[in-house]
């Protein structure tokens, strides 16, 4: 399966103001994360809120700029690229955002709205883009009367369909979707998640899926990376992560999405707490503290990513305690 895009220890971290007097303060949102990321697959990324993969998302589309670490797309390291580089990056990198209401021009019709990343980036005649945009919509599930209309005449489900539409006009190699159903109706969010992967049957398209739903996650994902505190601890495929899942934190995120297969897991892990502060985070493994199996060793070592059972996790007791 050929890699589309490579990321290499991808980081970014922030310094933010505390206040008068006060020094700043470096936020470690992203920490050195690594994948690869096959052609048509979709790797989705989980965690709680406040995890790191809202940066992620934006790192990856160079939104956020990356602090240190390699995005390696077509051969070419794009987060130290030039500026062509980037500018050949963005047709084929494309990004849909949680909230279809804030990614559109209100003051725009939805067909001007969808021509634009062809008028910049082709040189197809204004027939040629309005046939184009046409055909999209309608892949999308759009009606050819909605070019004339309006975001705000749009419902929710709608409104994200268009922004799937313009994410996918230049037919991009990779589209990064940071929770793209969470602001939907729930009975919504099925039909979109199905117009992504019948997207993806159709156009190839590689997918990177954040989102804090696991049960939306199994019904996307080829490949799953688990995120803590601005960390992969956990990779690895679907199946073997959803069936063994070895990183504590991991088994409860599972035990508290009930929907999914609860007879087949023996263990019930509860966490406690809130996730802690990535301005200040815990020495040692960053999840310690919640961690119903940590040990001394835990809050002075911190774990590293390695392979176990044919997955990759970041925890120092991974074997006993599976
Ligand atoms: Fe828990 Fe220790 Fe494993 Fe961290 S390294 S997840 S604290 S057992
Ligand atoms: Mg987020």
């Amino acid at each position: 399966m050929s890699t589309v895009l490579s990321a290499r220890e991808l980081t970014r971290h922030y310094t933010v103001s505390q206040g008068f007097l006060k020094p700043q303060a470096v936020v470690k949102a992203l920490n050195g994360i690594s994948f690869d990321l096959s052609a048509g697959k979709t790797l989705a990324v989980v965690g709680e809120s406040g995890c790191g993969k809202s940066t992620l998302a934006r790192a990856l589309t160079l939104i956020e700029e990356p602090t240190a670490g390699a995005l390696v797309l077509d051969g070419v390291d794009v987060a130290s690229g030039s500026k062509s580089d980037i500018k050949a990056m963005r047709s084929k990198v494309q990004m849909v955002f949680q909230n279809p209401y804030a990614s559109l021009n209100p003051r725009q019709k939805i067909g001007a709205q969808l021509s634009e990343p062809l008028l910049i980036n082709t040189n197809m005649t204004a027939a040629e883009r309005e046939a184009r945009v046409k055909e999209m919509m309608s892949i999308v599930g759009l009606r050819p009367e909605h070019y004339y209309r309006y975001p705000h005449m749009f419902s929710g489900g709608q409104r994200q369909r268009i922004a799937i539409a313009r994410a996918m006009m230049l037919k991009p190699k990779i589209v990064v979707a940071d929770e793209p159903t969470s602001a939907l109706d729930v009975s919504i969010q099925a039909q979109v998640l199905n117009l992504f992967m019948d997207l993806q049957q159709e156009l190839g398209t590689a997918y990177v899926f954040v989102s804090h739903n696991l049960s939306v996650v199994e019904h996307v994902a080829d490949d799953v990376m688990v995120m803590y505190l601005g960390r992969a601890v956990e990779v690895g495929s679907k199946q073997a992560l959803y069936a063994t899942p070895l990183h504590p934190y991991t088994k409860a995120l599972l035990s508290a999405t009930p929907s999914i297969h609860p007879e087949d897991r023996k263990i019930k892990i509860k966490i406690h707490g809130e996730l802690p502060s990535p301005l200040n985070p815990p020495s040692g493994c960053a999840f310690h503290k919640r961690c119903p199996f940590a040990e001394t060793r835990c809050s002075a070592e911190e774990p590293l990513l390695r392979e176990v059972g044919g997955h990759q996790v970041a925890c120092h007791r991974a074997e006993e305690i599976n």
